[in-house]
């Protein structure tokens, strides 16, 4: 072989050579061959070079990149910091404002039969008495001193109540109480009652059985003993 066909061949071999990929025997002629020929020994050494620099900037890409993934997880791992804060922070404060408005109670007894059941969980809105008073046919709690009530407001401060003929009068006019068909007794309360400023009667649905306002042990309702309202019932695996 010429000498320049041998420096051709061994031209083109040499970038596989450079990366390790020629046989012994193709190993062992190149190597004799740049031994021998200055030019190509020279152009071995620039293709080593250009190749140690790929090498180099693949690095650096290499790094730049580990470098970046590092600050997008940082990154994400404050923001996720940040959002656990504020999910934490909206819990508490929706459970502050539920404990602020609501309340739940669970009736006891069967004297608001058959609106409410023994054992039932209600809702209780504990704000809307600061905003309004109670009104005819509100389900409220009535906190007395050794019980607390659950209980339909029929009278409101001002009306006249009678209780005769197993009916119940408000300013002379019949009014149908909601719930169970019953007798209605007038208790032992002397009528007819007028209420006065934030007086209300109270009567359970079940009016057989239910002690309220009828009864002298509970009487006339003071505003302030009205507490909560009932907004809807509450959760419950009882039926
Ligand atoms: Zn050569």
């Amino acid at each position: 072989m010429e000498k320049k066909e041998e420096c051709a061949l061994v031209r083109e071999l040499l970038p596989i050579y450079c990366d390790d990929a020629v046989g012994d025997e193709g190993k062992a002629v190149i190597e004799k061959h740049l031994k021998e020929c200055k030019e190509c020994s020279t152009y071995k050494e620039e293709i080593s070079q250009m190749k140690e620099e790929e090498e180099a900037s693949q690095d650096k890409i290499e790094a730049v990149k580990t470098e970046q993934a590092t600050e997008v997880s940082k990154k994400l791992r404050r923001h996720k910091k940040k959002m656990d804060f504020i999910s934490t922070v909206a819990v508490v404060f929706v459970w502050l404002a539920f404990m602020i408005c609501f309340q739940v109670v669970e009736v006891s007894g069967i004297s608001m039969k058959p609106s409410f059941q023994d054992g039932e969980r209600l809702l209780m809105n504990r704000v809307v008495y600061h905003l309004r008073s109670p009104k005819q046919g509100d389900v409220v709690s009535v906190a007395l001193e050794d019980m607390t009530l659950l209980k339909r407001v029929v009278g409101v401060p001002g009306d006249t109540i009678e209780i005769k003929d197993n009916a119940v009068f408000i300013n002379g006019k019949s009014v149908k109480i909601k719930g169970e068909e019953g007798q209605i007794e007038p208790g032992d309360l002397t009528y007819p009652l007028t209420l006065g400023k934030d007086e209300y009667f109270v009567l359970g649905d079940n009016v057989e059985v239910s002690l309220d306002s009828r009864s002298s042990s509970v009487g006339v309702i003071e505003r302030d003993e009205i507490r909560t309202k009932f907004l809807c019932r509450f959760f419950s695996f009882k039926k």
